[in-house]
């Protein structure tokens, strides 16, 4: 089953509207034509209409960094699906270790984002990932099959052309500590295992799983070579047009 690659910007608590335009520009200069890897930016929520725009013209895919699970209602501070889906915004990471950590998300709470992300025909990043503790602990598929199987509870198959899954070690994520190739194909492989045993080998075998944890222009290609890894997700790298063109431009010319 070929997958396309999938690498996506995750700009986090970062830029200005001005400052967000001037990086979708360099980025859209870049690689805004080809279609051989899809390339995705998530802004933060002020900077998306405004990139939005810049995108309308270009292969580049808007994500968001987060949504609530209601369509609306007094929920203060908040955004909801139709509300990303009316900026023309197409994916939505969900389940971030930083708002696992900071803002008290679960694997049960995610699980209800990412119903109500694809109900709006939004597409949800879903992102999983293992501790240092837990991954010395030897749990760490064990962690990862809990993440999936509680947050994918009762995802539709028909649905799964939406689903986009990124394994984060959370050990891995600003710290500059990438997974080894082995590491990040071992954790893939297994991820893609529970996605059998939930949806069938086939609907598994079309699922996108992206590497997200310290990806850079020089380890990218070693992780792209790896048979289960779809794409990247990237943070620091991502707030630089070079870096994450580069990236890219690994993706495009990974086996
Ligand atoms: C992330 O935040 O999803 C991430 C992978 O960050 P970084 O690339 O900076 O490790």
């Amino acid at each position: 089953m070929s997958r396309k690659f999938l690498i996506t910007g995750n700009w986090k608590m970062n830029l200005t509207p001005d400052e967000s335009v001037s990086l979708v520009d360099e980025i859209n200069a870049v690689v805004g034509i080809q279609t051989n890897v899809q390339v995705c930016v998530c802004p933060p929520f002020t900077s998306i209409p405004v990139v939005s725009t810049k995108v309308e013209q270009s292969e580049v895919l808007l994500g968001a960094q987060n949504m609530h699970e209601e369509p609306s209602g007094a929920y203060t501070g908040e955004v909801s699906a139709e509300m990303l889906r009316s900026l023309y915004v197409s994916h939505v990471i969900l389940g971030h270790s930083e708002r696992r950590q900071y803002f008290g998300e679960t694997n049960t709470s995610i699980n209800s984002k990412i119903l109500s992300a694809i109900n709006a025909n939004l597409k949800p990043i879903y992102c999983i990932g293992e501790t240092l503790e837990e991954r010395e602990a030897g749990s760490t598929m064990e962690i990862l099959s809990a993440q999936v199987r509680e947050g994918l509870s009762g995802f539709p198959s028909s649905a799964l052309d939406l689903l986009v899954l990124a394994y984060e070690p959370v050990w891995a994520i600003g710290t500059g500590k990438t997974a080894t190739n082995d590491m990040a194909q071992d954790a893939h492989a297994g991820i893609r295992k529970v996605l059998a045993e939930m949806f069938g080998e086939s609907a598994a075998s079309s699922v996108r799983i992206l590497y997200g944890g310290s990806m850079k222009p020089d380890n990218a290609t070693g992780l792209l070579s790896q048979p289960d890894v779809d794409g990247g997700l990237i943070g620091g790298a991502s707030l630089s047009a070079k870096s994450f063109c580069d990236i890219v431009q690994a993706a495009m010319s990974a086996p």
